[in-house]
Parts: structure tokens; sequence; C-alpha cells
């Protein structure tokens, strides 16, 4: 997704009002963002918003599929706008959540032969310590 436009919005079957634009345009400059982080953005440029109704368009737009939320172990979740198939790597030092392109199924048939159940959606989170702050030390 390039562009964010109120066009973009309705395509997707929701009204384009100018709290949603904006919620968008905070998640595609930030990449990752918790709901706290966004509604402190979202509240600069308009400060009678409230947390619930941030929550309430957040619904909305994860309903449509133009965003989609990304569970952290021991974090806080994050929401991206949603894009092709990845996984991503989080630093467990300063927190960075970095999208790592994914091709075809991660996992092995080996295992997807083994599973009890059908595959629904696979989400890989990858933990560790980033490049910039291994070379820190
Ligand atoms: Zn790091
Ligand atoms: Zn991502």
């Amino acid at each position: 997704m390039d562009r964010i436009n109120s066009s973009t919005i309705q395509a997707h079957g929701l009204k384009a009002t100018p709290q949603r634009l904006l919620i968008l345009k905070h998640i595609k400059k930030a990449g990752h963002i918790s709901i706290e982080q966004l509604f402190e953005a979202v509240r600069r440029e308009f400060p009678s918003i409230s947390l619930a109704t941030v929550y309430k368009n957040i619904d909305a737009l994860l309903s449509t599929g133009l965003i989609r939320e990304v569970g952290i172990v021991g974090g806080k979740h994050v929401f991206e706008l949603a894009k092709g198939d990845h996984m991503h790597f989080i630093c467990k030092e300063c927190g960075s959540i970095i999208d790592i392109p994914q091709k075809g199924e991660i996992l092995p048939e080996s295992l997807m032969e083994k599973l009890p159940g059908e595959i629904k959606k696979v989400e890989l989170n990858i933990y560790g310590i980033c490049n910039s702050c291994k070379n820190k030390v």
C-alpha cells in the first residue's frame, strides 16, 4: 500500500473519516505501532479524540483487512498496514520490529504432516538482538 487516501479506505467499505486517515497515516509512518503510541500521535492533531475512539477505529480497520495486529510475547500488540506475508524479527534490547520477507510455507512438510488439524494462519516472530544493538556492546 503505497498511498493512503480516502479511496483506500472507501475501497474497503468504510467511511473515510479524518480520524481513520490519520490513524492509517501514523501506522504507515511507524511501520509497527502500539495502541498507546498511536493514541499519542493522533491526539497531537486531534486533541479531542479519546482512546475509545482510537480502539473503535482500529477495530473497524482490522475488520476490513487494511491493517493487521501483531502479537509480541512479553510486549504490547502492535498494528501494521496489511502487506504480503512476512515474519518479524523482534529485538529484545531496543524493541524494534523488523519485517522479514517470507516466501512460501514457513513450516517444513515433515511438521505439517504431524499437525493435529488444519492450518488457517501461521505467524512467526523471531526474538533476538538486532545488529545495531549487538554492535553497541
Ligand atoms: Zn535492537
Ligand atoms: Zn510487519
